[in-house]
């Protein structure tokens, strides 16, 4: 389920209404398309429903959308979650807004937002280890577990409330106890968010794309780019060639990882520390291994098993002159969300998990740099078939996640 987004549009004036998904503006009125960025997390607020006497407070909850894993030594176990918390400490405040982040319309928070905002003090790293510590719907896992929280949007909801010798949830009127914010703590609305063309910063083209997805294509001078807080920035995709005519691109993430506490450097690092029943091959040692994960949604199961197999193929991919104009399914999972899904990946790698758990938990692995890799596939009666790996993904399982 998505929730209801709705903004002015920066054009023309007319109340647009958007996913949150969405990393394109389109205005179906005036047609401009802009990037939108932001620095950090994308904000959202609940407009306050009623009038109080009081200072507008705005009251930040952590909300994550996407998956979770739990990889124990003898299985794994996922689920699709939209949660959210609170993001600062305060009894007085509800934990959680339920399901207002889903079910009731939300702005974006913009520089000239009236009233005050509270900046989270509970880290994002925090809140997604709370969600995993209390699973709704899996039984607790006993012993060693690698988990993840991969997400297609971290973000944050502000809850506006008054706040006089009283809070009251600025919503229903709701009172929620004696005043408790201290007013010093709060400060105007951030500014971290950014509209800008989507005209190719090179020649001047359109750019095209999914409005949803962070990669966008000039078909006029080849070039791919990215949101950034100044409009488009440049990004280099590399693409696998296939013998036959493939009917659409898939996005991966190449993530190349810094291992601390094990060696993962090679790809004899990697049948080492997982005991891959593979024969060592003197390649192996001189051949660098970086994980592939999907960049699109897909079931977090599917995620898994793609991540694994295409991480063990290790396509070659390179950078094109010219871009194929065959299309390219929108790249939505951003590279910082990729990151946090390698320790289970490499866990799920594993024939034998159990001795590998306390050396990945022992260590940790840093990001290092990424790249998005176009897979082609064939059309199906009802699977895109990728044919040099042998792998087919079902229709449906992509239709579904664009709708997610
Ligand atoms: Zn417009
Ligand atoms: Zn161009």
């Amino acid at each position: 389920m998505t929730g209801h987004l709705s903004h002015q549009c920066p054009q023309c004036g007319a109340p647009v209404a958007l996913e949150e998904t969405d990393r394109i503006f389109s205005c179906p009125f005036c047609q401009v398309r802009l990037f939108i960025h932001s620095s950090g997390p994308f904000e959202y607020r609940l407009k306050p429903r009623i009038s109080h006497p009081g200072t507008l407070i705005h009251v930040p909850y952590w909300r994550f959308r996407g998956n979770a894993f739990v990889l124990g030594p003898q299985n794994t176990q996922h689920k699709i979650l939209d949660s959210n918390l609170l993001a600062v400490d305060n009894p007085a405040l509800p934990p959680s807004l339920g399901l207002r982040a889903q079910a009731m319309e939300l702005s974006f928070v913009e520089p000239t937002t009236e009233g005050l905002f509270l900046p989270p003090t509970i880290p994002s790293a925090d809140f997604k280890s709370r969600l995993l510590r209390a699973l709704p719907g899996l039984p607790a896992q006993r012993g060693p577990k690698l988990t993840a929280c991969v997400g297609d949007n971290l973000s944050l909801v502000y809850q506006p409330v008054f706040q006089s010798h009283e809070l009251v949830d600025a919503i229903t009127g709701e009172h929620l106890g004696p005043a408790s914010i201290d007013p010093s703590e709060a400060q105007k609305a951030p500014g971290n968010l950014k509209f800008s063309s989507t005209l190719c910063p090179k020649c001047g083209w359109d750019l095209i794309g999914d409005r949803q997805s962070l990669v966008q294509t000039c078909p006029h001078c080849d070039t791919a780019w990215e949101p950034g807080p100044e409009g488009g920035q440049p990004i280099t995709p590399h693409f696998l060639h296939t013998q036959e005519k493939p009917d659409i691109y898939l996005p991966f993430w190449n993530l190349s990882v810094q291992a601390r506490g094990f060696r993962l450097q090679t790809w004899a690092d990697l049948i080492r520390l997982t005991n891959l029943p593979r024969a060592l091959l003197p390649w192996m040692e001189s051949t660098a291994f970086s994980f592939r994960v999907p960049a699109f949604k897909i079931r977090p199961g599917l995620f898994l098993n793609l991540s694994a197999q295409v991480s063990l193929y290790q396509p070659e991919a390179p950078a094109l002159e010219i871009l194929p104009r065959t299309p390219l399914h929108p790249v939505t999972l951003p590279r910082e969300e990729a990151f946090q899904a390698l320790p289970v990946v490499l866990g799920r790698l594993a024939p034998a998990r159990k001795n590998l758990f306390p050396k990945i938990q022992g260590g940790s692995l840093r990001a290092g740099e990424a790249s998005i890799e176009y897979l082609p596939f064939v059309e199906g009666p009802r699977e895109f078939v990728q044919p040099e790996m042998n792998m087919a993904i079902q229709k449906n399982a992509l239709f579904w996640s664009t709708t997610l």
